[in-house]
């Protein structure tokens, strides 16, 4: 076993990140709105700038050198992403553009399985992105879209969840952190009950690769979603992982180049695994730099980052808790690095607005979870999410600048 370590050396990690120099309004960046977008050390933007430099190509088709080393070097980063994820064959990871296409091809690919009367469960914490494509999907096939309702502090109601579950029940679809709310959902325990009834599971974990490394096999999750640009890679990548018997079931998302066997005019076979899914030239440079992300997080250590971003999350839970009227949404037992709250008579846009003033990057409105808003009877919070790279003193000046919006908005 290595050595266990306590803390991060915030200050050496910071300077990996050039943007964090940068200032807006005259102040310091402080950046706190990581999980919409993460942002990206110099090793993962050389990466990118390594391939343009050196290698640009189109993959899986040229005799030419450059061709063959864009490919080996996409295929390798496919192998890292394997490998993080403890996933059994390289051909269960798909490259999507990201966790939004990664939903959107397996509820495509559901319409040939369901029929009117059949289940899908939705937990009622979920993005849009984990909401709507079922949705679409049940209006297509006649099936029913059914919620797990979740508690005050923002926990699915898990007996609930076990009531709804029968034989109906065809697919389960949860996040495994919620963005808005920053709750770990107990996925193994859903997954587990799921299958008991005969019904596939797909997990949302945008949220989550930043802070846990999920292992696929341990969880035996049917389907499980990434997106790259929430873990110091680029936009525009992600994955979508499947169980090689459910990706071989399921039907094609895009026709075009790359993921077919044999075209003529009369029938078209696809392509073997990954590429059946893979239609089109892919973000190559992207996917080749998700797996630099990978690999600077595990250098880092996920471990090492989520312990240090839970001490961020008390810290700046405490300090914020002591300003009067504010209130937070979401006080799960467990969660991560992200406070949604909102300060007794203030519109959350208000205050936002008053941060960005003081260079303080949060979001406000309803973060792609208006069901969540909707269950808290709000328009929308501030959220404030913390990151591996954001420090103590950071916090300070938010809750510095939440008191100064405070006092100027009362
Ligand atoms: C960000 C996020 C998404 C959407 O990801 P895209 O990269 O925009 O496709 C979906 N679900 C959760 C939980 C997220 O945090």
């Amino acid at each position: 076993m290595g050595m266990v370590r306590t803390s991060l050396d915030v200050a050496t990690i910071r300077k990996d990140f050039p943007i964090l120099n940068r200032e807006v309004n005259g102040r310091p960046l402080v950046y706190l709105d990581n999980a919409a977008t993460s942002q990206t050390p110099q090793q993962v933007i050389d990466v990118i700038v390594d391939y343009y430099h050196n290698y640009n190509a189109n993959i899986h088709r040229g005799v030419h050198a450059l061709s063959q080393e864009a490919t080996d070097a996409y295929e390798e980063a496919r192998q890292k992403i394997q490998k993080h994820f403890n996933i059994a064959k390289a051909d269960e990871v798909i490259f999507t553009s990201g966790t939004t296409h990664a939903i959107n091809l397996v509820a495509n690919g559901f319409s040939s399985f369901l029929k009117t009367g059949d289940e899908i469960l939705v937990s009622a914490m979920e993005h849009h992105s984990n909401i709507v494509p079922w949705q679409m999907l049940a209006e297509r096939t006649g099936a029913v879209l059914k919620v797990i309702p979740m508690n005050q502090n923002g926990e699915l109601v898990m007996e609930q969840f076990h009531e709804l579950l029968s034989e109906k029940t065809q697919l389960v679809f949860c996040n495994h952190i919620s963005n808005a709310l920053g709750t770990i959902n107990p996925i193994k325990e859903i997954i587990d009950a799921s299958h008991e009834v005969g019904a596939a599971v797909l997990i949302d974990g945008a949220q989550a690769a930043p802070h846990i490394k999920a292992d696929m096999q341990a969880l035996d999750v049917d389907f499980y979603t990434v997106s790259a640009h929430k873990l110091c890679g680029p936009t525009g990548v992600g994955m979508l992982y499947g169980k090689e018997e459910w990706l071989k079931k399921l039907p094609p998302y895009q026709g075009g180049g790359e993921m077919i066997a044999e075209v003529t005019f009369e029938k078209t076979t696809y392509a073997d695994l990954p590429h059946k899914f893979e239609a089109g030239t892919p973000n190559i440079a992207g996917g080749i730099a998700f797996g630099a992300a990978l690999d600077y997080l595990n250098q880092i250590g996920l471990e090492a980052i989520a312990q240090y971003e839970e001490e961020l999350l008390k810290y700046a839970t405490k300090k914020l808790l002591d300003i009067e009227g504010l209130k937070i949404y979401g006080t799960a037992e467990k969660k991560t690095s992200v406070i949604s709250f909102n300060i007794k008579g203030i519109h959350p846009y208000d205050i936002g607005t008053i941060l960005d003033k003081l260079g303080i990057a949060v979001r406000t409105g309803h973060h792609c979870a208006q069901p969540i808003m909707d269950f808290y009877q709000i328009p929308g919070t501030v959220r404030a999410s913390f990151s591996f790279y954001n420090t103590k003193e950071e916090v300070d000046t938010l809750v510095e600048g939440v008191k100064r919006a405070r006092n100027m908005l009362l």
